[in-house]
């Protein structure tokens, strides 16, 4: 496929519902739950669809990563960095890992997929335009399994395999600290 780099300079104001290629927004949290996660969050008609990817994103192409379906997100939890307390829903430290717009590059016949009719077909094409990651991103369901896709990076300018940014860049994008600094504050007020 190709990607039209242009895209990556508008701005995410241009909401208009008839433009299915608008930009939106996107979040990563990494998530130290029961067992240590990265949510890649994207914002789709009003709510935040989300999957939860085991090791992260990847910049390498030929790294396929699983991306596990999890419930959809309101958009102000895109926001949320802090602990959510034992007991509750989520229980752990989150961190903004990444954040930034996004742009539905998924075509048939030459125009634009909306993300609800990609997301509901199985595939989907994003450009990410984020401070850690940028470039397309092919989400596909996998056969068998509804809950289970793979995220995959694709093969523009932006990929890299030399880059480990999940290992490089650990620490928030919105308050520069480590999971152990965010947890160190205690669980967020209710
Ligand atoms: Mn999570």
């Amino acid at each position: 496929m190709s990607i039209d780099r242009n895209h990556r300079n508008r701005t995410p104001s241009n909401r208009g519902a008839a433009d299915p290629g608008a930009a939106r927004s996107f979040v990563i949290q990494k998530h130290d739950a029961s067992t240590l996660h990265y949510d890649f969050r994207l914002e789709v008609d009003g709510v935040l669809k989300s999957w939860a990817l085991p090791k992260g994103p990847s910049t390498d192409p030929s790294q396929k990563r699983l991306a596990i379906a999890v419930a959809d997100h309101p958009l102000d939890y895109s926001q949320f960095e802090g602990t959510i307390p034992e007991g509750e829903y989520g229980a752990g430290t989150v961190l903004i890992w990444d954040r930034g717009s996004y742009r539905n590059m998924t075509r048939e016949d030459g125009t634009i997929t909306p993300m609800d009719k990609a997301l509901a077909a199985g595939h989907a094409l994003v450009w990410l335009d984020g401070e850690k990651l940028q470039g397309g991103y092919a989400l596909q369901r996998m056969n068998g399994d509804k809950g289970h896709w793979l995220l995959v990076k694709m093969d523009d300018a932006e990929a890299d395999a030399r880059r480990n940014p999940v290992s490089t860049q650990p620490d928030s994008v919105a308050s520069g600290r480590s999971l152990d600094e965010i947890a160190a504050d205690g669980p967020a007020e209710q």
